[in-house]
């Protein structure tokens, strides 16, 4: 049996689901942009500010709802994801497929260090429970959540898609993007052409003036930055080690899962930030670039023709070159003793 966690570490990582790119949107507001909106959706916060009215933000957090209760989200019985999970088929809207082909596509293009098959592993490792503490599994546990990934995958075509018998979808490390890119197309739509929307920490930066963001130091607190970017007409997606974890015996596990290992990664980082042109690519590769660390990373970047931003575990910053003018170092960092991960070898 896998080991349970105490509540005293439950209560840690709570405390530290926030905000992965520390955006105050009033502190990016331009002077036109005098609407200001928030709600809660997809399990986290979302934040607008725009050059538009009170009905443009509506229109773009409802949008966002029927996204989430129709196609992405694993709790509603009757989403796509939640069908294709129970009866392993589904019919697909086409910008479902769309999603599905291009996260599909993120997977092959890192080798597999991107996922959306890893549902049972996630759900194994539970860091999203809703009542149930998160679980350190055992090696066996693992094994058989990473099982069904070298047996069958999910197969998309023609409006359907297949999974194979034991695999389980899980589109948390997209879902947030495609959130920004859904705002983007309505708030088009809706001729507005300024404005930031944030869902979660994931930015759309709407309009062609420079706006400059923040970047969370991952040895800080929740409104601690360390770096800034300045930025404009793009999206913006940061994971790290600080988001959903919890610390035991002076390990740090945390909820970006290497697929090889089936443990959280460990490519010697606590935070890829990545900025490109679409939401759903700076949130699939942004945790596709923590897994495969720096040095992996590049010929993915390159491919999309994303940018990141790197903090290593030791504190190290590293830069993709076309962020170098952009970025602006605020602190220094100051690397936690408790934030090595787990070492693990990969299950041939
Ligand atoms: P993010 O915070 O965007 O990096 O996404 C992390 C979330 O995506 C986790 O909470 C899991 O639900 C899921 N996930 C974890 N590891 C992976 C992976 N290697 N590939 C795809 N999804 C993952
Ligand atoms: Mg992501």
């Amino acid at each position: 049996m896998g080991k349970t966690i105490r509540p005293s570490f439950i209560l840690l990582s709570v405390l530290c689901l926030s905000l992965a790119v520390l955006v105050i949107v009033d502190a990016l507001r331009l002077p036109d942009e005098t609407v200001q909106a928030n709600t809660f959706v997809m399990g986290t916060f979302a934040e607008a500010q725009l050059a538009g009215d009170e009905e443009d933000a509506q229109a773009v957090w409802d949008a966002l709802r029927d996204a989430e209760n129709q196609l992405l989200s694993r709790r509603r019985a009757d989403s796509i994801v939640s069908q294709l999970n129970a009866s392993l088929q589904a019919e697909l809207p086409a910008q479902m497929e769309e999603w599905l082909l291009a996260l599909q596509q993120v997977e092959e293009a890192s080798d597999g260090a991107f996922s959306i098959l890893l549902g049972r592993l996630s759900d194994l490792w539970n860091f999203d429970g809703q009542s149930d503490l998160p679980t350190l599994p055992d090696d066996a546990q693992i094994a058989a959540a990473l099982a069904p990934l070298s047996q069958g995958g999910l197969t998309v075509e023609q409006g359907s898609a297949r999974l194979s018998e034991g695999l389980s979808i899980d589109l948390g490390a997209a879902g947030k993007g495609i959130a920004c890119d859904i705002a983007k197309q309505i708030l088009t739509e809706r001729e507005v052409t300024s404005g930031v929307v944030s869902v979660g920490g994931n930015l759309l930066l709407l309009g062609s003036r420079e706006r400059t963001i923040a970047i969370r130091d991952p040895f800080g607190g929740v409104n601690d930055s360390f770096a800034t970017l300045r930025l404009h007409d793009c999206f913006v997606s940061t994971s790290g080690n600080y988001e959903k974890y919890f610390d035991l015996d002076g390990v740090r596990y945390h909820h970006i899962l290497d697929p090889k290992t089936g443990y959280p990664a460990d490519a010697g980082l606590c935070s890829v930030t990545v900025v490109c042109n679409e939401g759903l690519l700076s949130d699939a590769l942004s945790t596709a670039c923590f897994v495969l660390g720096v040095e992996a990373s590049l010929p993915l970047l390159e491919r999309y023709e994303a940018e990141a931003v790197f903090v290593g575990l030791d504190g190290e910053v590293t830069l993709t070159e076309g962020l170098t003018d952009r970025f602006s170092q605020t602190s220094d960092l100051t690397p936690a003793a408790s934030s090595q991960t787990p070492q693990q070898e990969a299950i041939p």
